[in-house]
C-alpha cells in the first residue's frame, strides 16, 4: 500500500456506490465495477454484505416515512449487496450521472439504470447524491480501516495539473 498521490488534482472526492441485491443476483457486479474503473476512478473500499434493517433505516433515513419504505427494505435485504467506495475528481456527481435517474424509465441509455433496469423498485445500483451524503454513507457502510489509501500508477495519465 502506498500513500495517496501527494499532488492530487483539486476536487477529489469519495462516494458510496452499491450494487443492490437485484444487481448481484443478475450478475452485474463485474460490469458495474468496470464502468467506474474505465472512467478512471479509483476503488478504495469494497465488500459484500447482507444489509440489516438498522443500517438501511439510517442509510435511507429521509425515506423511512414513505409508503414504499417497507418494500424498499424487503428489496434491499433480499440478498447480498456489494458496497464500494470510489475516489476521484468530482466522483459524486459523475457517479450519479453514470448511474442515471432513480426511475429507470427515465434513465438514458448508457447509464447503469438505463441499460440494466426497468422499474424504480428494482434499479440495480445506489450512488450517493451529494458530497455530504457520501461522507455520511461511507461512514455508515465502512470502517475507516476498510478504506485504503493507495497510489494508482496511471494517475498522471488520467489527471493533468494546469
Ligand atoms: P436514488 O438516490 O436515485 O437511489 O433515489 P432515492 O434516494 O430517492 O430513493 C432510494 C431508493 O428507493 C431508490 O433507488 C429506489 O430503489 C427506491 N424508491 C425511490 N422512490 C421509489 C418509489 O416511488 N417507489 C418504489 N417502489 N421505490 C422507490
Ligand atoms: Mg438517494
Amino acid at each position: 500500500i502506498h500513500r495517496t498521490h501527494s499532488s492530487f488534482t483539486g476536487g477529489v472526492e469519495r462516494t458510496l456506490v452499491a450494487v443492490k441485491p437485484d444487481g448481484v443476483q443478475r450478475r452485474y457486479v463485474g460490469q458495474i465495477i468496470q464502468r467506474f474503473e474505465k472512467r478512471g476512478f479509483k476503488l478504495v473500499g469494497l465488500k459484500m454484505l447482507q444489509a440489516s434493517d438498522g443500517l438501511l433505516s439510517q442509510h435511507y433515513r429521509e425515506l423511512v416515512k414513505k409508503p414504499f419504505y417497507p418494500n424498499l427494505v424487503d428489496y434491499m435485504t433480499s440478498g447480498p449487496v456489494v458496497a464500494m467506495v470510489w475516489e476521484g475528481l468530482n466522483v459524486v456527481q459523475s457517479s450519479r450521472r453514470m448511474v442515471g435517474p432513480t426511475n429507470p424509465a427515465e434513465a438514458p441509455a448508457g447509464t447503469v439504470r438505463g441499460d440494466l433496469s426497468l422499474h424504480v423498485s428494482r434499479n440495480v445500483v445506489h450512488a450517493s447524491d451529494s458530497v455530504e451524503g457520501a461522507e455520511r454513507e461511507i461512514q455508515l457502510w465502512f470502517e475507516g480501516k476498510e478504506l485504503l489509501n493507495w497510489e494508482c500508477y496511471d494517475h498522471s495519465l488520467t489527471y493533468k495539473e494546469d
